[in-house]
């Protein structure tokens, strides 16, 4: 045998070691054969460099250092689930399915866990990226990290796809979780607040080998990608199973929502057992076909569902209510509690939300409270327990002006919050903009934090956000905990941001009601800021899905003078407020004035290709058959109830070639 058939030889042995005892639970050498084998590894590895795999072992114990993890963009979307909470919300759900595809519809009902959401990439059967969900859209970078979870496999088995996605949730086990908080506590630290938040903290570790002392687990349970192959959700599971994930054992397949709600019953008691910390089930619909016909929301699968176990509840003391401003200069009254435990945190603030729910609730200071956790970061105040109210008690009174500057706060007709609006003078407001401007989902600046953006207000060194251009290093570098290295990072991230595109920059803007997907729509409508400050009232509510609120708060934002002021500043530091020469190149008006509707399975591109081909070529997508659709593009296996309802409207039906020849 040649060394590298040896080196082979041992990785593979120590391969299925690792699945044996990582994702079967049934180890079949002892912890000190398998040390000694893997040192034996490491020690050909170290002497034949010539044969080094980025997938070997050895790599399992970390050592790699990322000091910026790089943001990776999701070939598929990561998409979020619609929230039920009872057996009415299922049985319509049901019925909104039943209405869109045919046949007998089964679900999948699996343990929803309460982890860091991942999705690792293979290819040719080998872990190539690990990413996080971040915004579903793009996430991180974090695979010298995720390659050190155990349960991972580095290699798979069986008759895999040659390309695919699997996702699902890093998890740390209670147990692991509790010896981790006594050795902290041990050394004197401050003990970690839940195992959810850990995992996903451990993911964005520097150094990859103290993510490999953490006993993460990795559990997968949804596979993405075209062409793969499996007819059903459930399928997949098992698929996945086979070529060597750790895939959860609890799933069932059932035929009806009693079922599902038998498998709810079931494990809201049982869960308690299991060693992972679970907050509901999720439900999906089995048939992967039937998945397709119904698509999706701007936010959430049609075919899935989530449904949540009942929250728990705590009761405590509410010692004070205080006042947030927002950057909208939006108030929010925030309920400050008697430190509480609950579902494993420690609570001291509640959102109570606007001046109407503090009054519906009847909520005072010195009250005691039911506070509750539900999907929100901030818990909230269900009720007061009357019973305990002192008889001195004073009903609250909603503050009148603005707790950061002092100007008279005001309410708009209809509205539940209250806004201060001193948008030119309040300290939070400034700072608040400028921090949505540089955020993530819009300009997304490198090496510049909220922190910094505040300080940078307090010295007076910036206004708003246009001003952030103008900053040099050498204004930069006095700053508090400001080294020569991050004030480069932070003018170098400042450049980068010239480059962000379009519709990212009308999102940072900070125009209200414009968020992410209506910055997207008016960037493609109007394709240059210019065009879009000319925009009547009218003109803009005429565009898809932009309603009356929005287009208002649209010519409000442009009619005043300083809004004006600062687009003209960042036209004149080449911030992009115009759709790039190169996407434009790609996009005609062929298909203007025409709604497509997209069914079955294609063979030259994949349906989001297909989509995107529509919308760049200026046609619409729409999921569902209407009077109004002008084509259905149908590949195999289109669902027999869309060819029904299209021909029943007398809708054409062209096949993938017949719409490629209509854009060539
Ligand atoms: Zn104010």
């Amino acid at each position: 045998m040649s060394i590298e058939q040896q080196i082979n030889k041992i990785r593979e042995e120590l391969r299925q070691h690792n699945y044996n005892y990582y994702v079967l639970d049934a180890a079949t050498i002892s912890d000190y054969e398998f040390d000694m084998k893997l040192k034996e590894l490491q020690e050909m590895e170290e002497k034949h460099p010539e044969f080094y795999d980025p997938n070997s072992p050895t790599l399992r114990v970390g050592g790699e250092v990322t000091k910026n993890f790089n943001t990776v963009v999701h070939e598929q979307r990561m998409y979020s689930l619609d929230n039920s909470y009872s057996k009415e919300d299922l049985l319509d759900w049901e019925t909104r399915i039943k209405k869109l595809v045919d046949g007998d519809v089964s679900y999948t009902c699996e343990l929803k866990y309460d982890g860091a959401s991942i999705s690792l990439t293979y290819e040719n059967g080998e872990l190539i990226r690990a990413v996080t969900r971040g915004d579903g859209i793009q996430g991180d970078d974090v695979t010298t990290n995720v390659k050190t979870i155990k349960s991972v496999p580095l290699k798979l088995k069986g008759d895999y796809p040659v390309k695919f996605d699997i996702r699902g949730e890093i998890v740390l086990p209670y147990e692991g979780f509790a010896k981790m908080n006594q050795e902290r506590v041990a050394a004197g630290e401050e003990p970690y607040a839940n195992p959810r938040n850990t995992a996903s903290g451990s993911l964005k570790l520097q150094d990859s080998s103290e993510t490999a002392k953490r006993p993460l687990d990795c559990l997968l349970y949804n596979l993405a990608g075209d062409r793969l192959g499996i007819s059903s959700q459930y399928e997949s599971l098992e698929k996945a199973r086979q070529w060597g994930f750790k895939v959860p054992q609890e799933s069932r397949l059932v035929n009806s929502i009693d079922e599902v709600l038998e498998f709810v019953n079931l494990w809201d008691q049982k869960r308690r057992e299991l060693p992972y910390e679970t907050d509901g089930v999720v439900i999906k619909v089995n048939n992967l076909q039937q998945q397709e016909e119904l698509g999706f929301t701007s936010k959430a699968p049609r075919w899935a569902m989530a449904y949540k176990f009942k929250a728990e509840q705590a009761v405590t003391k509410l010692n004070e209510i205080t006042y947030q401003v927002g950057r909208t200069g939006a108030i929010t009254p925030v309920a400050n509690l008697e430190p509480v435990q609950l579902a494993g945190t420690t609570v001291k603030r509640a959102s109570l939300h606007n001046a109407d729910q503090i009054q519906k609730l009847d909520i005072r200071e010195n009250d005691t409270v039911f506070v509750e956790k539900g999907g929100e970061i901030i818990p909230k105040i269900v009720s007061v327990d009357f019973t305990k109210r002192d008889h001195n008690s004073i009903p609250t009174q909603y503050i009148s002006s603005c707790p950061e500057c002092g100007t008279d706060l005001i309410r708009k007709e209809g509205e539940a919050q209250h806004y201060c609006p001193n948008i030119y003078g309040c300290p939070p407001q400034i700072v608040g903009r400028i921090q949505h401007y540089i955020s993530r989902k819009a300009l997304d600046i490198e090496g510049l934090g909220g922190e910094t953006v505040a300080l940078l207000v307090k010295e007076g060194l910036i206004t708003n956000y246009a001003d952030l251009y103008e900053l040099t290093k050498e204004q930069v570098i006095p700053l508090e905990r400001m080294a020569e290295k991050s004030a480069d990072n932070l003018i170098e991230g400042i450049l980068k941001s010239k480059e962000i595109p379009f519709e990212r920059v009308l999102f940072g803007l900070g125009i209200r009601y414009v968020g992410e997907t209506v910055a997207k729509k008016l960037a493609k409508h109007y394709k240059t800021i210019d065009a879009i400050i000319a925009a009547t009232e009218e003109e803009l509510v005429n565009v898809d899905e932009i309603g009356i609120k929005i287009a208002q708060s649209v010519r409000e934002f442009f009619n005043s003078e300083s809004n004006k002021t600062l687009v003209e500043k960042l036209l004149s530091h080449g911030v992009q407020l115009q759709i790039s020469a190169d996407k434009l190149a790609n996009q005609t008006e062929t298909l203007k004035g025409q709604t497509f509707v997209v069914s079955g399975v294609f063979e030259k591109v994949s349906r989001n290709e297909l989509k995107k081909l529509i919308e760049d070529n200026g046609g619409k997508v729409s999921s569902s058959i209407s009077s109004k659709t002008t084509y259905v593009v149908a590949g195999a296996n289109m669902g027999p109830s869309k060819l029904e309802k299209a021909n029943k409207l007398g809708i054409v039906i062209i096949s993938e070639d017949d719409f490629l020849n209509l854009i060539e």
